[in-house]
C-alpha cells in the first residue's frame, strides 16, 4: 500500500508543479514580451555611417534597430564590440583628435595578453617594462619620443619602445648570454602584434591608459579589485625624473580607488604588470 502511495503522491506533485510552472511560463513570456516593446521603443544615439559617402552623423533610433545598424559599422557606446576588440573610449570635445563630424576614440583588446616568459606554471598576464640595462654600460632611455603622455600618443611611444628595445637586449644578450632575453616578453613589443586581423595594437599612453581603466566596467574582462591589492597596468610613456628614465607610468585600480584609477609611476625593469593592448578608430 505504501508502496503504490509514492507513486501517486509523487504523480499528484508533479501535476501540480507543472500546472505551476506553467501559468510561471506564460506569465514570464507576457513579461519578456512587454520587457522587449519596451526595448523597442527605447530609444539610443548612435553614430551612423553613410558608406557611399563614407560620412558620419550622430542619430537616434529605437534600440531594436540597433542590430541592423551596427552590421554596417555605426557605433554606440563604451564596450560595444568593434573592429577586433572593444570600444574602450570615444573622444569626447576638448580631447586632442576630437571631431564632432567623426567618432573617434580608443579600441580596447577584449582582454590582458598573456606573458609566454612568466610561467606559474602557466604564462601569467605580466610584463615587465624594459630589462635592467644599469649594469652594463649605465643608463639607456627610450628618450622623448616614448614620453607622450596624451591622447594619440600611444602608438608613437610603442613604436619608439619597439625601435629601442633590440639593441638593448642584443647588449644585454652579449654580455650575458645566458640571460637569452626575448623581445616579447616587454609590454610594447608584446603589444605591437597583429591579431584579430589588425597589426596597428599599441600599449597605451598614460592619458589612454587612464581613460580605459576608467571604462573598465563597461568594457569587460578586467579583473576584480580584490581588497587594498592593486591591478595595475603599464603606459607606454617612459617616465624621467632627474634625468633618470629608468621608470614609466602605469595606471592601477584596488577595492579602494573603484570605480576610479591611480596614475603613477615605477621602476620598469623590476615590476611586473598587466598590459592591454589598444588600437585607434
Ligand atoms: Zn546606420
Amino acid at each position: 500500500m505504501r508502496k503504490m502511495l509514492l507513486p501517486v503522491l509523487a504523480a499528484l506533485v508533479m501535476t501540480a508543479c507543472k500546472k505551476e510552472m506553467v501559468s510561471d511560463l506564460s506569465l514570464r513570456q507576457a513579461e519578456i514580451a512587454s520587457s522587449a516593446a519596451a526595448k523597442g521603443a527605447e530609444k539610443i544615439a548612435i553614430w551612423h555611417v553613410d558608406a557611399t559617402t563614407n560620412t558620419w552623423k550622430q542619430m537616434t533610433i529605437n534600440a531594436n534597430a540597433w542590430p541592423d545598424h551596427q552590421a554596417h559599422g555605426d557605433i554606440w557606446k563604451v564596450g560595444q564590440e568593434y573592429k577586433g576588440g572593444k570600444i574602450g573610449y570615444i573622444l569626447q570635445a576638448g580631447d586632442p583628435g576630437y571631431d564632432a563630424k567623426l567618432p573617434h576614440g580608443l579600441i580596447a583588446a577584449a582582454e590582458d595578453l598573456l606573458n609566454p616568459y612568466y610561467l606559474d606554471p602557466d604564462p601569467q598576464p605580466f610584463f615587465t617594462w624594459a630589462p635592467d640595462v644599469n649594469g652594463i654600460g649605465g643608463f639607456f632611455g627610450v628618450g622623448e619620443a616614448a614620453r607622450g603622455t596624451a591622447i594619440g600618443t600611444g602608438l608613437s611611444n610603442t613604436n619608439a619602445i619597439v625601435q629601442y628595445l633590440p639593441d638593448v637586449v642584443n647588449t644585454i644578450n652579449t654580455t650575458f648570454p645566458w640571460l637569452d632575453l626575448k623581445l616579447d616578453r616587454y609590454a610594447a613589443v608584446a603589444c605591437r602584434k597583429e591579431f584579430n586581423g589588425y597589426n596597428d595594437w599599441f600599449l597605451p599612453s598614460r592619458d589612454e591608459l587612464q581613460k580605459i581603466l576608467q571604462n573598465r566596467m563597461s568594457i569587460g574582462g578586467f579583473p576584480d579589485a580584490n581588497g587594498p591589492f592593486r591591478i595595475s597596468y603599464w603606459s607606454s610613456t617612459e617616465h624621467s625624473w632627474d634625468g633618470d628614465a629608468s621608470r614609466a607610468y602605469l595606471c592601477y585600480y584596488d577595492s579602494g580607488t573603484a570605480p576610479g584609477q591611480v596614475v603613477t609611476y615605477n621602476d620598469r625593469s623590476i615590476y611586473e604588470y598587466r598590459a592591454r593592448p589598444v588600437r585607434y578608430f
